[in-house]
């Protein structure tokens, strides 16, 4: 779970900053054009983009700037 204070990692278990930002979507249970959001650490953007690459949810990888810009969802 993502919780409300400092921007974290999405991994389980991870509490380090997110640096990266992905962004995905799965057609089955979303519009086109919708974007859930992950954030991740340097050590997790790997392994949570194959994982989202693997159900070709991956849309894109962005830096992760500040927490107005993600709507962590
Ligand atoms: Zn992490």
């Amino acid at each position: 779970m993502v919780e409300e204070l400092p921007p974290q990692c999405s991994a389980k278990g991870c509490r380090a900053p997110a640096a990266w930002q992905l962004l995905w979507n799965n057609p089955k249970l979303h519009t086109p054009e919708y974007r859930k959001t992950w954030l991740a650490c340097p050590d997790h953007r790997v392994s949570l983009g194959a994982f989202l690459e693997a159900r070709s949810f991956l849309r894109e990888v962005t830096p992760f700037v500040s927490s107005e810009d993600a709507r962590i969802s």
